[in-house]
């Protein structure tokens, strides 16, 4: 079955506009073999992840994972590994197609290996402010950039067989009351903002799914709103399962509207309400057939239905998952500033280096929520840098403490009492102490959302493990968690303590919990045994067996002034330091928005410190979203990395000693002070959040209020220089059609680069309010030392035309700016719109 473009303004809600006569003729005779309670089971999940099988029809489930940046699998557990890509804004900062949809191809491949039909993402909601919690999993402040990707990312994973999902419709771009809170907009924005990139996503890459968001828009919660109506299932002829967000569906009002599938399941507000509404008459039968026809064609499409051949029986694009995650973090990663030619460094002329930072050691390499997916394995900066450098004294200094709350203990230095492996024990127990359940893990932390463990029959959960520390001292031992635990050292129980959850959903409980400790006098090489016991009835389960718990060490911030000399002598003594700022796993995470863009801890002291003892330096910045840099003209070079994924510290060595380059541009205006920022607001005041900038967000909300940013949308340097000349663009356009913009680039510098021309047009005098300028297109381009290529760009007519209950299309002039920046455009043509 292969989806196509059926774009012809009727309203298509059933979906079948798509499917040949037979197609619609096999679905239909499926349907009519279920009952009325068949059908309304179908549309709720049968657990968390899957939906349920129906074998009379020949019918499996369907498995569906979280996503993006990787594919978790049907359980949360290290010993079912995932590929850990790099975040959303690493894969936006390459500006480039071909990676997004490598990112989605990859992706589908460990889908496919994990047994996994659909992937729940990408999250392509915008970057409308950068407290957004889930701002690093999303891509960008612009539409365009964000639909283009969108649309590449879609495809790249359905050409493979796996079902896409962007999610979440939408304006879902805060955290803040996220299950309840309203938006507010007008809907011009909605249109040529916040719907843009589900548009592409569907009408170009025929999205198998998208996901309806928690909140409501304009009053209407998401999963009851006639957005999913029009113009999703009509103007844009969306012909897959429109599948809620986690919870989201509330009511039996959303079993009239369009939303297809609840998840997850098996309980829900549909079941038996909704064959009691079908046979009251209040809910008509054939919308329930509606909806089971989709959630059909998407089984049809995946390789669910007995007898039907899947959309894709051979992937098409398969490529190494973990060499692509490494060029990945490279090419998304942005090179802010560089004076002098800092980077790239000569390996072989560098006799000592001083590593300092705490995310050098423990990178972040991912954001938290439900993106998370645990990999095999993590090349920390520290790691990659080593290896990048044998024979050069690389010494390491963590000079301040990043890490908040408890970070899990290194599976190299705990054993498995029961076994003797590394690992721990976990078991589950009923109220007389009988083991219900046992796991031996390779980790110590620990999140059940899915699988067999008892989580909601048992009555405690016991973790214990031999832990052999490697430096002696007091440490802080303990668990996070929500709910009453017990904390055991060589037998004592030491502490008992009672924790509620911070904050309403279960973001709070599973991504933010709280943590108890106890000290514990660690002696090198000494064995201690640790145990944890968790009471389960105690436990946040606002989702019904959804339990997490992690077991391990608080750091050390005893000493902050000691941390800083510490590391200020290590980097005073070496040829050159690289110092790793980041946020850290409370930071940036679903669940909840970030109250401010500081870098947590000391961090921004420590830099100051060290570009003080040694001005060599170089920040390397591992952050998912824009943090504050107060000390940028201070320091030669500053590298964003992002979230760079499980390779991240081979990524960062091959960038900092000139492998390769850094090829990325900023999706999203990074900002001198908080202060500064135009739209920021994520906070709901009764309720509601007010998108009452409308169309003006990120760049555009910069330019009108004429405030420098520190590092403009669009910005970013390699290791070469540029220069783009004679741009060229059609003159004269009408209505649906492409407007052809060329300029000559020339690489002036002394090595092979990636330049990302960006087109922005403008306004002159227009009868509706405009940005200053907005962006219409783009193209990346790789060009040898000393020579010119000429960058073709088409931009279709759609990116002049403003929203006033259509599409309305104002004839005159536009100007086109060619470039690489928002504000750094050198070149311009006019294009005249009859
Ligand atoms: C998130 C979704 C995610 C779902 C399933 C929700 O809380 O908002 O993005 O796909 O959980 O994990």
């Amino acid at each position: 079955m292969t989806p196509r473009d059926r774009i012809d303004g009727t309203d298509h809600t059933d979906g079948s506009a798509g499917d040949t006569a037979a197609e619609t003729a096999r679905l239909q005779g499926l349907l009519e073999r279920l009952s009325l309670q068949e059908k309304v089971q179908l549309l709720t999940g049968r657990d968390f992840w899957n939906t349920w099988p129906i074998e009379k029809i020949g019918l499996r489930r369907i498995l569906v994972s979280d996503g993006p940046s990787g594919v978790r699998g049907e359980v949360w557990d290290e010993r079912s590994p995932s590929l850990n890509f790099p975040s959303a804004t690493a894969l936006s900062s390459s500006w480039d197609l071909d990676i997004a949809t490598r990112y989605g191809a990859a992706s589908a491949v460990e889908a496919r290996r994990k047994g996994v039909d659909v992937i729940l993402g990408p999250t392509i909601n915008l970057h409308r402010s950068p407290l957004g919690g889930r701002h690093f999993e999303a891509f960008s402040e612009d539409p365009r950039l964000t639909a283009d990707l969108a649309a590449a990312y879609v495809r790249g994973a359905q050409e493979n067989g796996v079902g896409a999902t962007p999610k979440h419709y939408v304006a879902n771009d805060y955290e803040t009351e996220r299950f309840t809170s309203d938006t507010v907009i007008g809907e011009r924005a909605l249109r040529e903002l916040y719907l843009l990139a589900f548009e592409r996503a569907v009408v170009d890459a025929h999205a198998w799914l998208v996901m309806s968001a928690y909140n409501s828009i304009n009053g209407v919660t998401a999963t009851e709103n006639d957005l999913l109506r029009r113009p999703l299932k009509t103007d844009w002829g969306f012909d897959g399962v429109v599948i809620s967000d986690w919870t989201a569906v509330r009511s039996l009002a959303s079993a009239a509207a369009e939303q297809d599938l609840v998840m997850p399941g098996p309980d829900g507000p549909w079941g038996d309400a909704l064959v009691a509404a079908v046979r009251a008459g209040e809910i008509d039968e054939a919308t329930i057939d509606r909806k089971v026809i989709r959630i059909l064609r998407l089984a049809a499409r995946v390789g669910a239905l007995d007898g039907i051949e899947p959309a894709v029986a051979v992937p098409a694009r398969v490529e190494d998952g973990l060499a692509f995650a490494r060029e990945a973090a490279a090419a998304g990663s942005v090179l802010l500033k560089n004076d002098d030619q800092t980077l790239p460094l000569k390996a072989g002329a560098l006799g000592s280096v001083a590593v300092i930072g705490h995310n050098a050691l423990q990178a972040r390499t991912q954001g938290g929520g439900s993106a998370t997916v645990l990999p095999e394995r993590v090349i920390s900066p520290l790691e990659g840098i080593r290896e990048a450098l044998p024979g050069v004294d690389v010494r390491y200094s963590l000079g301040a403490v990043v890490q908040k709350g408890i970070a899990e203990l290194p599976l190299e230095q705990i054993v498995n009492p029961a076994t003797g492996e590394h690992g721990m024990l976990v078991r589950f127990l009923d109220a007389a102490g009988t083991e219900l359940f046992r796991e031996d893990r390779r980790a110590t932390g620990l999140f059940y959302f899915g699988g067999d463990a008892p989580t909601t029959t048992a009555d405690r959960l016991e973790l214990s493990l031999d832990w052999t520390p490697r430096s002696t001292g007091t440490v802080q031992f303990g668990y996070s968690a929500v709910g009453r635990g017990r904390i055991f050292v060589d037998g004592v129980m030491l502490k008992e303590d009672v924790s509620e959850a911070v904050g309403m959903d279960l973001g709070a409980s599973m991504l933010n919990p709280p943590s108890a400790t106890v000290e514990v006098a660690a002696v090198a090489g000494t064995a201690v045994r640790l145990a944890i016991e968790f009471d389960l009835a105690t436990a946040d389960q606002s989702i019904p067996g959804l339990v997490s718990i992690t077991a391990g060490l608080e750091a050390d911030d005893s000493d902050p002034d000691g941390l800083i000399a510490a590391a200020v002598e290590t980097a005073a003594a070496s040829d050159v330091a690289i110092v790793v700022v980041g946020t850290n796993a409370q930071v940036e995470s679903e669940g909840y928005d970030r109250e401010n863009l500081d870098l947590p801890g000391r961090q921004d002291e420590l830099v100051r410190a060290i570009v003080a003892a040694n001005p060599r330096t170089i920040v390397v910045v591992n952050a998912g979203s824009p943090v504050l840099l107060p000390w940028r003209d201070e320091v030669p070079a500053v590298l964003l990395t992002y979230f760079g994924g499980q390779e991240y510290g081979h990524a960062l060595a091959d960038m900092l000693f000139g492998a390769v380059e850094p090829g990325g541009r900023l999706p999203t205006t990074w900002p001198k002070t908080m202060a500064d920022v135009p739209v920021i607001d994520v906070t709901p005041k009764g309720g509601a959040v007010r998108y009452d900038e409308g169309i003006h967000i990120g760049y555009r909300a910069w330019l009108r209020s004429e405030t420098e940013p520190a590092f403009a949308f669009g910005h970013g340097l390699g290791y070469t220089t540029w220069r783009i000349q004679a741009a060229t663009a059609t003159p004269v356009v009408s209505e649906g059609g492409i407007v052809t913009v060329t300029a000559e680039v020339t690489n002036t510098g002394q090595r092979r680069g990636k330049q990302v021309v960006q087109v922005y047009a403008s306004r002159a005098a227009s009868a509706v309010d405009r940005p200053v300028r907005w962006l219409v297109g783009f193209a990346p381009v790789v060009v040898e030392a000393g020579a010119s290529t000429t960058v073709t760009i088409e931009v279709p007519t759609r990116a002049f035309a403003d929203w006033s209950d259509g599409w309305n299309y104002e004839a005159g002039e536009f100007t086109l700016h060619v470039g690489s920046s928002v504000l750094d455009l050198p070149e311009a043509a006019t294009v005249a719109l009859v």
